[in-house]
């Protein structure tokens, strides 16, 4: 095993350029647990966290630019984000504890792909996209299309994620929703999770955005049923087309937390109450 710290973000870019099978290491708070139960064997360690360039957050015209070895901790305690985002403030105060909100990252949160991952839905509820740079490249991709299996995305092996973008008008026009269901209130990871925001004009819906976390094999979109409950009232909603649609675009996972019937059930109540809000 190596473990390199580089001197700066330049020399990161070029130890990335020239190593194989390497893993960074922002907060370590997935890695060291992968390392420890043998998942990952023997790696070349590429420590990020002190790297400023990575870090902090910041206004930039319309968007909320938030670097990916930001914390957790951080990030909820930030006056920017309580101010424009607040969606994500109140959302991830369940967020593992204290203690693990001080050393997690958002980036390691979304870069390890975890089906359960807090971050992930929210994120893709606010349509956020992701700075990848390498070297010589630097590329922004939406969130909704950087996962494309069960902890595979489509980052190459020498880029990183540098930042998350977010638009910061989204909560003056939308109105937002986030529930995670797990075994307690804090310090659970969740057996389900359905983050949204929907603007309503007129008592119809004229866009909306869900999210479902811990319940597939990657956090996701619900294109479809998005698509089938825009430009409708409540009233005009049929909750079995919802099912129908929801039935075509998520096979539910079981595991050790929870079972997929369980999952399923409260996936749909959760989109139930927040159709109806
Ligand atoms: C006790 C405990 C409780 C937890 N509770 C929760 C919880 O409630 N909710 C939840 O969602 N998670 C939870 N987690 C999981 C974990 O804390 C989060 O996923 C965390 O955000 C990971 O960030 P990190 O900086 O620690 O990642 P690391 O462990 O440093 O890295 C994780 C992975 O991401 C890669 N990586 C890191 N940064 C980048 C980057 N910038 N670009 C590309 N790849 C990168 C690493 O190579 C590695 O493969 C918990 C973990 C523990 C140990």
């Amino acid at each position: 095993m190596k473990f390199i710290k580089p001197k700066d973000i330049n020399n990161l870019y070029e130890t990335l350029d020239n190593m194989e099978q390497q893993y960074l290491l922002a907060g370590g708070t997935d890695i060291n647990v992968q390392i420890k139960n043998g998942t990952i064997r023997d790696p070349n360690i590429i420590y990020i966290s002190h790297l400023k360039e990575l870090s902090g957050i910041k206004e930039e015209n319309d968007l909320i630019l938030i670097g990916a070895t930001t914390s957790l901790k951080d990030i909820i305690e930030s006056r920017i984000i309580k101010k424009h985002i607040p969606l994500i403030h109140k959302s991830l105060q369940n967020f593992a504890s204290p203690l693990i909100q001080s050393s997690a990252t958002i980036g390691g949160n979304i870069a390890n792909g975890s089906p359960t991952a807090d971050v992930i839905p929210i994120l893709l509820a606010l349509d956020a996209k992701l700075m990848l740079c390498s070297k010589t490249t630097t590329r922004e991709v939406f969130l909704k299309d950087f996962f494309i299996g069960y902890k595979k995305n489509v980052m190459k092996n020498n880029e990183l994620i540098t930042k998350i973008l977010i638009s910061k008008n989204v909560e003056y026009k939308y109105q937002t929703f986030y529930e995670k269901v797990g075994s307690r209130n804090s310090l659970a990871i969740a057996k389900v999770a359905v983050a949204g925001i929907k603007k309503v004009s007129k008592e119809k819906i004229t866009d909306i955005k869900l999210a479902v976390g811990s319940l597939t094999e990657y956090p996701r979109r619900l294109f479809k049923v998005e698509k089938y409950v825009t430009g409708k009232t409540l009233l005009e909603i049929d909750f079995n087309k919802v099912d129908e649609y929801l039935q075509q675009e998520i096979t539910p996972i079981s595991d050790l937390r929870s079972d997929k019937e369980y999952r399923y059930h409260v996936c749909v109540n959760l989109i139930r109450t927040f159709l109806n809000e």
